[in-house]
């Protein structure tokens, strides 16, 4: 990943920026200039703005994510910050569709091949913008995804919220990225498919949104970047202090890097220019002399400046937990990676972390949640909770067959070096070391 610092001096003189061929170079310079009049978005000219607004299409959000949005925009919950929580886990979702599919179909990352996450955020503009270089949204998933088709979870998550629980469940219930409008009262999602043109979704959470085709192209590559305008009482998330310490907080186990774009100020000392500090002398026939270069060394001024500098600061690890020593990982590393893996916000009853070695090796983490008496009571309609990577590549994050219905309760990983990489799933599905691996699972469960 490269860095691409954008260098400017707050003081009366600045240093010209670096070429920064990408939007965040934009974003960099409004962030650093009095919004132009008429920009709300970084990368977005007046024109392109007037094209959006002609040729916009709108749609009519699915009743149930109507009111979901309505209750969410309104709501006075506290706990705001899990809204960067869903964003990232989504983008950390993206990346890993596109890594699956770039298994059996290399020329599917193209030329954007860095798989990251990315967010910055415009103090003057009020936005935050989480960018990713995943697999990214047809026009059609767009609308299917992000608006039109009913999901089960959104009912659910409705009656949830009516017997009084917490919004921060959001992601359980499969609907995490309406959370945004916790902290936005207006969301821009830009988005770019392999397999579509660029498209821009935009909505207000008035009960409408709208599509239309970017005017400016592809810009992204690939991957999608969600704008949020930031309500008046979510000011703090323009705070780089208070995002660092979210991202770092809810998001160290996601296995892509995540950069925040931040600002540093250095205090450099700097010598004031020789012409200047060498004093002329005026000689008693009125010739102007210059001092001695001895007496001149002397009067050399340092006079010190602060020099600002923004660069992209990795927020985590990104390595793979189960890949670590069992014996340098906390507890409370292991809770926050169920946290992370599960979407369930209560702390783990118990887990095993372990190595299987012999006719087949694989690393793996298996927790019993603490709910899981009330997981038992419907476990034959119950999704697996296993997720299997192969070489650190997620295959599936429910993959069936590894446990009988009967553990489906069990969340965790397994990843093994042994599995091919370059087949499908359902040819994956049948392969023979699964069996072996399945047993072993059940016997550490058990
Ligand atoms: P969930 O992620 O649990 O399915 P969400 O409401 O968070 O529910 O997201 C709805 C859908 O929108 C996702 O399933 C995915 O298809 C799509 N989506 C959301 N964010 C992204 C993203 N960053 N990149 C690609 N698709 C996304």
């Amino acid at each position: 990943m490269l860095l691409l610092p954008c260098v400017t001096v707050c003081c009366s003189f600045s240093l010209p920026s670096v070429d920064t061929p990408s939007i965040y170079a934009v974003a960099q310079e409004s962030a650093e200039a009095e919004a132009p009049a008429g920009i709300v978005m970084e990368g977005l000219t007046v024109d392109d703005e007037k094209a959006i607004e002609t040729n916009k299409e709108s749609f009519v959000f699915q009743a149930e994510v109507n009111r979901l949005m309505d209750i969410i925009i309104n709501s006075l919950y506290k706990n705001k910050e899990v809204f960067l929580r869903e964003l990232i886990s989504n983008a950390s979702d993206a990346l890993d569709k596109l890594r699956f599919l770039a298994l059996t179909a290399s020329d599917m990352l193209g030329e954007t091949k860095d798989l990251a996450i990315k967010v910055s955020f415009n103090d003057k503009l009020k936005t935050l913008t989480i960018r990713d270089t995943g697999i990214g949204m047809t026009r059609n998933e767009l609308i299917n995804n992000l608006g039109t088709l009913a999901k089960s979870g959104t009912k659910k998550f409705l009656e949830s919220l009516s017997e009084g629980a917490d919004i921060g469940l959001i992601g359980q219930f499969g609907v995490g990225f309406y959370s945004v409008y916790l902290v936005a009262d207006r969301v821009r999602v830009v988005t770019k498919n392999n397999d579509d043109d660029q498209y821009i979704w935009e909505s207000t959470a008035d009960s409408s949104f709208s599509i239309v085709k970017d005017p400016r192209g592809n810009t992204l590559g690939r991957g999608t970047e969600i704008t949020m305008f930031l309500k008046e009482d979510a000011s703090e998330f323009l705070s780089q202090q208070r995002l660092e310490e979210i991202i770092t907080r809810h998001s160290e186990f996601i296995t892509f890097p995540i950069y925040l774009h931040k600002k540093t100020e250095q205090v450099v000392e700097k010598e004031v220019a020789e012409e200047d500090a060498a004093e002329k002398k005026t000689t008693e026939d009125g010739l102007e002399v210059e001092e001695s270069d001895e007496e001149e060394e002397k009067k050399v001024e340092k006079k010190t400046e602060k020099v600002e500098s923004w660069d992209w600061h990795l927020m985590n690890g990104n390595v793979a937990i189960w890949s670590r020593d069992k014996d340098e990982i906390t507890d409370e590393e292991y809770q926050k990676f169920f946290r992370v893996i599960s979407k369930d916000p209560t702390d783990a009853a118990s887990w095993i972390h372990f190595k299987a070695e012999g006719e087949v090796e694989f690393k793996s983490i298996l927790y019993v949640p603490a709910e899981a008496l009330n997981l038992y009571d419907e476990y034959s309609n119950r999704k697996p909770g296993i997720r299997l990577y192969v070489k650190k590549v997620l295959i599936q994050d429910d993959f069936e067959d590894l446990l009988p219905k009967y553990l489906n309760f069990i969340r965790g990983v397994l990843d093994s070096d042994d599995l091919p990489l370059n087949v499908s799933r359902e040819t994956l599905q049948q392969h023979k070391l699964l069996k072996i691996m399945g047993k072993k699972l059940v016997r550490k469960v058990l």
